[in-house]
Formats: structure tokens, sequence, C-alpha cells
């Protein structure tokens, strides 16, 4: 498969640098401490500017799924049908990825799942889940 890169921006570089090395970071606000997803210059409960990133364990529950039938586009048309899911994390944050490996389409909710790193080109990764066996 030859799925697209990551689109990044100032905000978000330093995630996706870290998705290169297998980290999946979010991030915590130092004034109020929410801990938050996707990654913000500025805290989306108090607009604190003053905000950090914090290492994820890369655990979390299925809250909701659905499986795409048809690719939104043509690079994603060898991959369907797969899952698209919001995942929350340990940490609190509500994440939105595909759940992928062995049995990818029988994700159910309040199940648990980990994160791993699917390649794309040039050394980037994006931050997948896979499901946890039970
Ligand atoms: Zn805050």
């Amino acid at each position: 498969m030859n799925l697209p890169p990551p689109a990044v921006n100032a905000d978000s570089r330093e995630f996706w640098e870290a998705a290169r090395a297998n980290r999946l970071l979010i991030k915590r606000c130092d004034a109020c401490a929410k801990v938050f997803f996707p990654p913000s210059y500025l805290c989306p409960r108090c607009w604190s500017d003053k905000t950090s990133w914090l290492d994820s364990a890369g655990k979390g529950t299925v809250y909701s799924y659905t499986i795409m039938a048809r690719a939104p586009a043509p690079e994603f048309a060898a991959r369907v049908p797969y899952v698209v899911a919001l995942v929350d994390l340990a940490e609190g944050p509500r994440v939105m990825a595909n759940i992928v490996g062995p049995h990818a389409l029988e994700t159910a909710v309040g199940e648990q799942v980990a994160v791993c790193f699917e390649d794309r080109s040039d050394g980037w990764k994006v931050p997948q889940f896979q499901r946890v066996p039970a």
C-alpha cells in the first residue's frame, strides 16, 4: 500500500517526529492540567499557551467505531474495508485512528487496544491501534 504521509504543520511537527520513533505524544496544560489531543498551541479548556508534551502509554478503550467500505481517496482503495475508531486513551484524551492488524474487522465497543505505528513514505509513521487479546 502506498498511503499518503501525514500533513505536518507547526502545531503537529513534534507529534509526527515522535511517531517516527514509535512514540505517541499527547499534550498537557501546565496551567489547568487538562490532558488533550489533538496537539494544539493553546489549551482547549483554559486557552493557556503553557502546554507540555506527554508520552502516552498507548493503551486505550474503543469508544466507538465504523467500518469504511468505500475509500475516501484512491490511495485507500486497497485497504477497504477498514475500521476507523474513537479510542479513549488511559490518560484521558479521545483519539481517532484505524484499528489494524489481525481480526481488526471484529473490533467491538469497550474493547482494549494498543497503539502501533504504520509506515508511510519517507520514514513517516502514523499511530494506529491493534486489538489486545482479552
Ligand atoms: Zn488549560
